[in-house]
């Protein structure tokens, strides 16, 4: 075998140099061993097996569970000259036939299969006939039941293995969470494991945390502000919900649909395939959209909802910004989410145990939402990665919020609430702080109660911002009766006791404004002509996808595509050594992408020639 493993590197995928631990781990299953690969979603994982399927003798058998996910990566891998296919349901009995025999061969470097597939007599038989490099099991949680997408057919994986016990294991995972690590070396079983665990920061998302205020407007303007002509991904908790936001966004203007687990299938794998096609589209989804959709130029994901753990939250935002490019997580959250998924945790009919655990979660959640310090840490510490540093660019790094001293309030609302029976909603118990005499108050004759009208020092708004954060921290919950109404909870009284103090965020009145010069890499292009070529560059790409039916990120990410702008390459060789150009795509594309800089150059000569005569003037 010629070559060092950077050779290959560069040849094949165009890229300078392996990106956090890849080296380690291609080196490690080269070696022989069984290798559990830990890095966030856009960390690279998918090369970790191709580099060594591709330089080791044999074909490398990747388990995946997704037919349309290793349709992508099949589609990827023959563009850059890679010798792979996939055996799915998908395929007819001769297509079947002619990658048998390929196989057989040993034409392949990388044979993708499904998990279902791979336990089969049939493939059982074949692969202890034919010469295996490795075994690379994707999406490695599907085997763990603590994990969110549990796949029974991956707990058959052990038949495969049994048909060539000595080839080398590698099992590939996003998931931060070390129970399901755990669960993943034990089951499926990965012998004597190196671990090749990297950070799952991922440095390019920002993260932005709102209170809602009229959120579909909220959303219209992050989205104006800085994603126009992007795509990204909505999610919202009903299906209702996601149409209606949908029919908003393209209302005004956004080319937005919706998807949900209602749809007929067919409409869903449409809505799935132009997502991942198409340029400048918005998916507004329920939690059923995201694991399967590989695109790597997702610049936003928005939260519409709250959602119930740190774990879904990191998987939802972790689509954003795969290409390592900026990408913003925007999440707007209010009273409703926090009573209402308190509610729901706590009418569960659950076991005990199950509710205490998801409670525990929703706490951290809300945690999440209410700190005034850095997000990111916060994210990561939860994940047992231990930061000291804020990051200086989440949104509250961004600009901190205020916090005051609210155990004054609080203790007249908590009294509030204890004396009027422990049943009435937060509307109810404001307008009495607010001495709001009101024909329901009247009647309830609460007109007189030592708390009514106690409470003119803060406004309606600033009462709600209150209330939501006395339920996220446990010193309100929902009512036993599940009305809607709220009781004390377990924090209540200390605070009722003045034995404690309790200081809370200031809401902000106006979305903030990030500042863009924190951002980590320019979001988008300061001058005019680089964000012309940027956008003929994109059709360009496009019309060549389109020709051939792939997704245009197959031709070339988007950030080749903004190393062509900054870079502007007049030759081959110049173009041959933007990241990600290997070989066989500066073949079949250079030309094209050359000629369209040059073309873009020279008619723009003239034009940039006047502007650099304006700024010297
Ligand atoms: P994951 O499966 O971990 O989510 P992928 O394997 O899809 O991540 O890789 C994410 C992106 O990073 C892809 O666009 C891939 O081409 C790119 N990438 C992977 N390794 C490198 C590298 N060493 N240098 C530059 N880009 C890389
Ligand atoms: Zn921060």
């Amino acid at each position: 075998m010629a070559g060092t493993l950077e050779d290959t590197l560069s040849d094949v995928f165009g890229f300078a140099q392996f990106r956090g631990k890849q080296r380690s781990a291609v080196e490690s299953v080269m070696s022989g061993k069984d290798t559990f690969v830990l890095k966030p979603t856009g960390g690279g994982k998918s090369l970790c097996y191709q580099l060594p399927g591709i330089v080791l003798q044999g074909t490398a058998i990747v388990v995946s569970p997704l037919i349309a996910l290793m349709d992508d990566q099949v589609q990827g891998l023959v563009q850059m000259g890679i010798r792979a296919a996939a055996l799915n349901s998908s395929l007819d009995w001769e297509e079947q036939l002619t990658i048998q025999q390929q196989l057989e061969r040993g034409q392949l470097d990388l044979l993708y299969v499904s998990p279902e597939r791979a336990v089969t007599d049939r493939f059982l038989q074949l692969a202890s006939r034919v010469e295996i490099s490795l075994f690379a099991v994707d999406e490695a949680h599907c085997v763990s039941q603590w994990g969110h997408d549990f796949r029974p057919e991956y707990m058959q994986l052990q038949r495969l293995w049994e048909a060539a016990p000595s080839v080398p294991r590698m099992a590939l995972t996003a998931t931060a969470d070390s129970r399901t690590q755990q669960d993943i070396i034990e089951r499926l079983p990965l012998r004597s494991p190196e671990i090749v665990q990297s950070s799952f920061d991922r440095p390019n998302i920002k993260y932005h945390v709102v209170v809602k205020n009229n959120a579909k407007r909220q959303l219209l303007d992050f989205l104006e502000t800085h994603h126009r002509g992007d795509s990204g991904i909505v999610y919202a908790q009903t299906r209702a919900r996601t149409e209606k936001i949908a029919d908003f966004l393209r209302k005004n203007g956004w080319n937005a649909f919706h998807y949900h687990a209602g749809m007929p299938p067919e409409e869903r794998a449409k809505v799935g395939r132009d997502f991942v096609r198409e340029e400048k589209m918005v998916v507004v989804a329920t939690i059923a959209f995201g694991m399967g959709i590989d695109k790597s130029n997702v610049r936003f994901v928005a939260h519409m909802d709250m959602p119930k753990s740190l774990e879904a939250y990191y998987q939802e935002t972790g689509r954003a910004g795969r290409d390592g490019l900026p990408a913003n997580a925007w999440m707007a959250y209010g009273l409703k989410d926090v009573v209402g998924l308190r509610l729901l945790a706590s009418t569960s009919q659950a076991p005990l145990e199950i509710r205490k655990r998801e409670d525990r979660k929703l706490q951290q959640m809300l945690g999440f939402c209410e700190t005034a310090s850095c997000r990111r840490k916060l994210l990561l510490n939860y994940f047992d990665e231990q930061t000291a540093e804020s990051c200086g660019y989440c949104c509250n790094c961004d600009s901190p919020p205020e916090t005051w001293d609210a155990t004054v309030p609080a203790q007249k609302l908590l009294s509030c609430c204890f004396r009027t029976g422990q049943r009435y909603g937060a509307g109810y118990l404001i307008e009495l702080l607010l001495g709001k005499e009101t024909p329901r108050a009247q009647q309830n004759n609460h007109l007189t109660l030592s708390v009514f009208g106690i409470g003119q020092e803060l406004s309606e708004k600033e009462w709600m911002s209150l209330v939501r954060q006395l339920v996220a921290g446990h010193f309100l919950v929902p009512a036993a009766d599940g009305h809607g109404g709220l009781q004390l909870g377990p924090e209540a009284a200390p605070l009722l006791k003045g034995e404690t103090t309790l200081q809370v965020r200031k809401d902000s009145a106006k979305p903030r404004r990030s500042s863009r010069k924190k951002e980590a890499v320019p979001a988008s292009w300061s001058d005019e002509s680089s964000s012309d070529l940027w956008e003929q560059l994109r059709d360009l790409r496009l019309q060549l996808a389109r020709k051939q039916e792939i997704p245009p990120y197959m031709i070339f990410h988007d950030s080749t595509l903004r190393e062509m702008v900054e870079l502007r390459p007049t030759s081959l060789t110049e173009f041959g050594h933007l990241n990600g150009v290997g070989k066989t795509k500066l073949e079949r594309y250079g030309d094209a992408f050359l000629q369209a800089i040059r073309h873009f150059c020279v008619a723009g000569d003239s034009e940039a020639s006047a502007g650099i005569a304006r700024i010297h003037s």
